[in-house]
């Protein structure tokens, strides 16, 4: 309805103009270079509309040739950018397929038609990777580590293959840029951390540990590599306070406490490391500095206390009560510690020398001696530092296995009953 009326009105419009037009009375009459035009109004008014239409489509025209070589470019950048942004998409996929050629070939393409941009170098640098072509990968990731708007893509790279060819020094010097580059990069501070295990740097293990990282074992290892006293009991104590069954975190933090000249506060660590897990190390540490055999008796008999029905309880008071000379009593925690499940060769050997002592070169003494030596030939091993990963078997603690390089799970136990001290 709105168009009908607007139509009307405007055909309207257009009959009273030409009225008003048909109507204007007078000539209109010029004279240009000699010539004289003379025309009546309403003629005249409708020329000069009709060269005012014309000079404006004039105008139009050159306006349009003149614009043509930028259309024609602008045009031309956008096919090329739908067509890159196939080869970048093709690229993806061949990656993530693992179609090195097909990777490279598209990522070429890409970068081709939609120039060096942090999308397409990266593209470029992980296809030649793909295709083992580190070198070629290498050139590129160091271009994009010299552009401020790749720096860290370029950085990462660069990383990843320093880590590779194990190269730790390199590494950490990328590492370091990398970080500068894009400060506080979780992925960084995992690679990071790892790289820290891998050079033995415990400190920065530490600071870089995620939430599920073996924070004992790096404070630990850090508290025995730091230089100075106080920082390195305040690692120990970490250490301990992380995991009070981790032998080396106590021992650690009781060695400073007694250097220190805290030798109480340095025993009881211990004692209370007893209670989370009990291990030879612990008690030769509380003994060490007794030579006197019932003051040795105490102590260990305060350490006992701690952990009562545990074997390693039972088998350090049979040493000591051996030592004493009671053999009696010593024969009746060798029982105990045999019947809680201890029955390796350390307790059977310790059992002969309970019947050298007793029985002495009688008869009967050699028999017993000799029986109890048969059972250590054919018992279990001791118990040792073990990794928990790859099996491999140390005489002493480490922080990483230095086999496979996983970080705390060097525990102390045997092959069948690995003992497996965590967090409290
Ligand atoms: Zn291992």
């Amino acid at each position: 309805m709105r168009r009908v009326i607007l139509i009307v009105a405007t055909a309207a419009i257009a009959l009273a103009l030409a009225w008003w037009l048909a109507a204007l009375p007078g000539h209109v009459s010029a004279t240009v270079a000699g010539l004289s035009i003379e025309a009546p109004a309403p003629v005249a008014v409708i020329a000069l509309a009709v060269f005012v239409l014309l000079v404006h489509l004039v105008l139009r025209l050159l306006s349009g040739l003149l614009h043509i070589r930028g259309r024609i470019g602008f045009w031309n950048a956008r096919r090329r950018r739908a067509g890159g942004d196939v080869a970048v998409g093709r690229s993806l996929v061949a990656l993530a397929a693992g179609e090195a050629s097909g990777a490279r070939r598209q990522a070429d393409r890409a970068r081709r038609l939609l120039g060096d941009t942090p999308q397409t170098l990266l593209l470029a640098a992980e296809a030649r990777r793909l295709a083992n072509e580190d070198a070629s990968a290498a050139q590129i990731y160091t271009v994009m580590a010299g552009r401020e708007d790749a720096a860290f893509l370029g950085l990462r790279g660069l990383f990843r293959q320093a880590l590779a060819r194990e190269d730790w020094n390199a590494a950490a010097e990328i590492a370091q840029r990398a970080e500068s580059a894009h400060p506080g990069g979780t992925w960084l501070r995992a690679e990071r951390a790892q790289l820290a295990v891998r050079v033995g740097n415990w400190s920065q293990a530490l600071a870089l540990a995620g939430p599920d990282a073996p924070v004992a074992d790096f404070a630990t290892a850090a508290a025995e590599a730091e230089g100075d006293p106080v920082q390195a009991t305040r690692l120990a104590r970490r250490a301990w306070k992380a995991n009070p069954g981790l032998t080396p975190a106590a021992l650690a933090y009781a060695r400073l406490l007694r250097r220190s000249g805290r030798e109480s506060r340095a025993l009881v660590v211990v004692q209370q490391a007893w209670a989370s897990f009990p291990h030879p190390d612990l008690a030769a540490f509380a003994l060490a500095p007794l030579t006197d055999r019932l003051a040795r008796m105490k102590v260990a008999e305060r350490l006992a206390g701690k952990n009562p029905d545990h074997p390693e309880s039972h088998f350090l008071l049979a040493q000591e009560t051996l030592a004493t000379g009671l053999t009696g009593a010593a024969r009746r925690h060798v029982e105990a510690a045999r019947r809680g499940g201890l029955t390796q060769k350390r307790l059977w050997l310790l059992l002969a020398d309970i019947e050298a002592q007793e029985r002495g070169e009688t008869e009967e003494g050699r028999l017993a001696q000799r029986d109890a030596l048969r059972q250590a030939a054919n018992a279990e091993a001791d118990p040792t530092w073990r990794c928990q990963t790859c099996g491999s078997v140390y005489p002493n603690w480490q922080p990483a296995c230095p086999a496979c390089h996983t970080a705390g799970h060097i525990r102390w136990g045997d092959a069948t009953h690995l003992a497996l001290p965590g967090p409290e």
